[in-house]
């Protein structure tokens, strides 16, 4: 195979200069497992880095949000709003608590969390006597969610937030860090994400001892005996010392990974935005997005093609792009339960995932690999254009 054939992933992971050395350092000083210095600095670092009080180290994202869920008290029955453009972690915690999700659509120009959707479907619960015990707000692609009028509707209605942020690290909301704007947020450091420890996650917050009770709950809840005894329901969900290390030397470079996937974004902008029907997902003024993944939607009247051919005609150049997120209320696991649409007559999610396509988006991706991507999607616009 030649190397202009060698396969380009969606977002694939990016070692720095200084993970081995956090890690020989483990292995040196025989800190392996889930209790070491790695884990209290990254820890550290992390709620350093995005100004919260504190930060638990845990095995994933979808730990993290499932001991937010465990926090604020989540049971059957409960009702939970979440997000339904995103990824099914955000919401399978609410199942695990066996509790009832409520999916909220996205509204058009953030393509985050509506906040007019959310107001509806707060006023119908609060009218059916039920309040409900959380709201999962997803920053979605890298970029924050209107927290404002998200956080303004959800304290007049008494509700806690719980920020999944899996995909916003080193994004920004009015100049604070996106993650830090509920009562919990959660951070994932998954292969696939702009920073990471080969599986990992933060819950972070800026109540210090809900932080130590997820410790508790992370080590299977064990109680301060001299023997083995437990009283609660606990988990092992805890971080090891050695991807931790990883962690802190990837945490170094963050900002350095966040410029490269911004300089992706604008590439991509610059050499396909004025193809007829592409609209690329905006960047609010409200803050900076990280751009994870570079996505645009694909209108087929105007462009001549669709989303998928044009994922299509990448995988045959060995090259990865998927489809924006299948919106969670459209998911055989989930569609039984309630959806408020942004509008009655306007469904943005479910547009996004008709439309929607991620290209390549890795802060390793070079220019040679970005033009390969753009010729491809140019010479669709030949090909479709000579056919008219
Ligand atoms: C990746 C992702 C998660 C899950 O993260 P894990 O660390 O793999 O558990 C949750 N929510 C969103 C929006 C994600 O993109």
């Amino acid at each position: 195979m030649t190397s202009t054939n060698n396969r380009i992933y969606l977002s694939p992971p990016h070692m720095g200069k200084h993970e081995w050395g956090f890690i020989e350092e483990a292995f040196e000083t025989n800190w392996i497992s889930s209790v070491g210095p790695n884990v209290n600095l990254f820890e550290q670092e992390m709620a350093e880095y995005v100004g919260a009080e504190g930060a638990v180290a845990l095995c994933s994202c979808t730990a993290a949000i499932h001991l937010s869920l465990r926090l604020l008290n989540v049971g059957p029955g409960d009702l939970v709003f979440c997000s339904s453009l995103t990824f099914i972690a955000s919401a399978n915690p609410i199942l695990y608590e066996g509790a009832e999700p409520v999916f909220i659509d996205s509204e058009p120009a953030s393509w985050n969390m509506s906040p007019i959707a959310l107001e509806r479907a707060l006023q119908d619960a609060l009218r059916n006597g039920k309040r409900p015990k959380a709201v999962i707000v997803v920053n979605i692609y890298g970029q924050s969610a209107d927290m404002r009028p998200i956080l303004e509707l959800c304290s007049r209605y008494d509700v806690p937030v719980i920020e999944d942020a899996a995909e916003s690290l080193g994004a920004t909301y009015n100049g604070k860090a996106s993650g830090t704007f509920g009562k919990f947020g959660a951070y994932s450091f998954s292969g696939n994400k702009i920073i990471t420890t080969s599986g990992g996650g933060m819950l972070i917050s800026n109540d210090l001892e809900a932080l130590e009770r997820a410790r508790f709950l992370a080590t299977q809840a064990r109680d301060p005996a001299k023997y083995y005894q437990h009283s609660q329901l606990g988990y092992n969900y805890r971080l090891s010392n050695v991807l931790a290390g990883i962690g802190r030397g990837q945490l170094q470079v963050l900002e350095e990974r966040v410029q490269a996937r911004r300089h992706v974004f604008a590439t991509y902008y610059k050499h396909l935005s004025s193809i007829p029907g592409l609209e690329f997902m905006p960047e609010m003024s409200y803050g900076r997005s990280n751009r994870w993944l570079t996505s645009l939607t694909i209108d087929p009247a105007k462009a001549g093609f669709t989303a998928c051919q044009v994922v299509e005609a990448l995988e045959e150049r060995n090259v990865e792009s998927r489809p924006v997120w299948k919106p969670l209320h459209m998911q055989p696991l989930y569609e039984r339960y309630p959806y408020y649409p942004h509008k009655e007559n306007e469904h943005v999610a479910e547009r996004l995932f008709r439309t929607g396509i991620c290209l390549p988006s890795g802060s390793n991706l070079t220019d040679n690999e970005m033009f390969r991507i753009i010729d491809c999607i140019t010479s669709m616009v030949k090909i479709t254009s000579s056919r008219k």
